[in-house]
């Protein structure tokens, strides 16, 4: 019996490398469309040709072998095809509402605009990558009042400018009206911080002053907030006449933060809990839920998984170097790396 084994393992030895084969064959074929494609600068990824073969293959096969099976391993071939290119590729030239549907988007930058050189070097490979949504504080809610505030209205002003040298759009916090008013042109995505997600008379005067061109605006849930207390406060905004609110989930304090490392508890059930309960567009912010940088990949997949729209992630050309939140805080090429691992 064993000599029979053996003989059974050594014809799957010879399959598997007919395999490999015809992996390396079909990986050619692939590189060739998708170098026409990025000539031609249209996005690489097809839907509608990914379902095709699929469907074909399924169709075909349905009697020898389990389309549950074919989904899995055809999934993960399609998946590896296009690992070397990025969905975001061809992205350029697209407006805001273009990309905002083409989920699931990235927002990234660092937690603070610190100098010229910071920011613009970080847009620099973040544009490479096909990130078109760039964040960065200027306005920061600290906890303390003795930490860096940011650089304020000089902040806004070089992100705007990186932004318009890079082709990007502006993602910012405004933490009162004055600032609204003041650099109300200059910032394409208003985000409301979770310190000011119960502030209602600031929901109110964001509502308000955006009712008429229904910019987006990015809500961030109070980390102390329930998800009804979380709609509610979406509801101000929507109710001064703008629909166009994003829910970003960025962590919620519990008892983890007693004896571990989390910064927050990353609320990511609330991800399918928002779905079911809201139209509205629901982001997750890994960085902020969990404060810590090796987290960032295992949680942005899992809220991928979950259903999230967007992610928006902090990232730093030097992220040790980065004045506040570095710990949470990672690179370009690491961004790259995980962006390859989740985007199919
Ligand atoms: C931020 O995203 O810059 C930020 C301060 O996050 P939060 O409001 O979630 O703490
Ligand atoms: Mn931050």
């Amino acid at each position: 019996m064993l000599n029979n084994i053996e003989k059974l393992r050594q014809e799957i030895d010879r399959i598997d490398d007919q395999i490999v084969e015809l992996l390396i064959d079909r990986k050619t074929q692939s590189d060739g469309i998708i170098k026409q494609k990025v000539n031609a600068q249209i996005p690489i990824y097809d839907s509608d040709r990914e379902l095709d073969i699929l469907n074909r293959l399924k169709t075909k096969f349905h009697d020898r072998i389990d389309s549950f099976q074919i989904e899995h391993i055809f999934g993960d071939i399609l998946f590896y095809s296009k690992i070397d290119y990025f969905k975001f590729s061809g992205l350029q030239n697209l407006s805001l509402e273009k990309i905002l549907a083409n989920t699931p988007f990235i927002i990234a930058g660092p937690c603070t605009v610190e100098n010229q050189e910071q920011i613009e070097s970080v847009a620099q490979k973040l544009s490479n990558l096909g990130i078109r949504l760039l964040r960065g504080g200027a306005f920061k809610p600290r906890t303390s009042p003795m930490s860096f505030q940011g650089l304020e209205n000089e902040g806004i002003r070089l992100l705007k400018e990186t932004a318009l040298k890079y082709d990007m759009f502006v993602v910012s916090e405004f933490t009162d009206s004055e600032q609204l008013e003041k650099h109300y042109d200059e910032v394409d995505i208003i985000q409301i911080g979770s310190r000011n997600m119960t502030s209602s008379g600031f929901l109110k005067q964001v509502g308000k002053r955006t009712s008429k061109d229904k910019k987006p605006i990015i809500l961030k849930r109070g980390f102390a907030s329930t998800i009804n207390e979380f709609l509610l406060a979406s509801q101000y905004i929507i109710n001064e006449g703008n629909p166009n609110v994003m829910l970003c989930l960025r962590g919620i304090r519990s008892f983890e933060q007693i004896e571990s490392e989390l910064r927050y508890t990353p609320d990511l059930a609330s991800i399918v809990e928002l779905k079911r309960n809201s139209p509205l567009k629901v982001i997750f912010d890994p960085s902020h839920a969990t404060g810590k940088a090796s987290y960032v990949y295992p949680v942005s997949k899992a809220a991928l998984e979950l259903g999230a729209d967007g992610l928006m992630i902090e990232c730093h050309v030097n992220p040790e170097e980065s004045v506040s939140d570095s710990s949470q805080t990672i690179s370009p090429q690491e961004l790259e790396r995980i962006l390859k691992l989740l985007i199919r």
